[in-house]
């Protein structure tokens, strides 16, 4: 996902400014373990829409795709159930994704993508963002299994703008997950051994988020 928007930004949104209804959702998890919670995954773009496009050519929908089984597998040791927005490389509308956790009864809600910056190679990283304010302690504890165990460049938490957050029920965040149009990161983010770290990553900071 382009993040030209927010990218490198910091903010918050006034409670006032927050539809009552559409951002309706708890400050606290609604289950006290991992294994008793659903997750949905929302892995970034698909069909017609590739995301972005890395130097060698890969799509940023294939390695969302390939990265979110590899994270439903982890999450699944636990017990915990999960849904994906996408098994396929099929089209799914923004605010069907968003409306997934409301129609399944989710937990939380992860939407899995990778960078891209207007020039390549001007950029490295991961990033994870979060729209609601009461997100921002979930963003934090997934973030920092991100951090301590990602070969990429951790570049904190963010808030962001974006559709599937805005319009989510339940805690939702999305991961920018290294730069697509960065050599190294590209070469990096493909591969089963950087998928395996972040379906731990992400297991482990779901596992602490719910535990605290
Ligand atoms: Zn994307």
């Amino acid at each position: 996902m382009r993040s030209k928007t927010t990218a490198g930004t910091t903010g918050y949104v006034a409670n006032w400014v927050v539809t009552v209804g559409e951002n309706e959702q708890a400050a606290t998890p609604t289950v006290t373990s991992l294994s008793e919670a659903t997750i949905v995954l929302d892995p970034g773009h698909g069909g017609n829409d590739t995301g972005a496009i890395g130097n060698n050519g890969t799509y940023e929908k294939t390695i969302a795709l390939k990265t979110a089984a590899a994270i439903k597998a982890q999450i699944e040791t636990t017990g915990a159930k999960v849904i994906m927005t996408r098994t396929d490389d099929s089209y799914i509308g923004l605010a069907t994704r968003a409306n997934s956790t409301n129609k399944h009864g989710a937990d939380a809600f992860l939407s899995i993508h990778f960078d891209s910056t207007e020039e390549p190679n001007t950029a490295s990283g991961t990033s994870t963002y979060y729209y609601n304010d009461n997100d921002q302690d979930f963003a934090t504890t997934l973030n920092t299994q991100l951090e301590t165990s990602m070969p990429l460049e951790n570049h904190g938490i963010k808030y962001g703008d974006f559709q599937v957050l805005r319009e989510n029920t339940a805690p939702a965040l999305l991961l920018e997950l290294g730069y697509i149009n960065n050599g190294y990161d590209e070469t990096t983010i493909d591969t089963d051994d950087y998928r395996q770290k972040v379906a731990q990553a992400v297991t482990n900071g779901l596992i602490n988020y719910y535990a605290n």
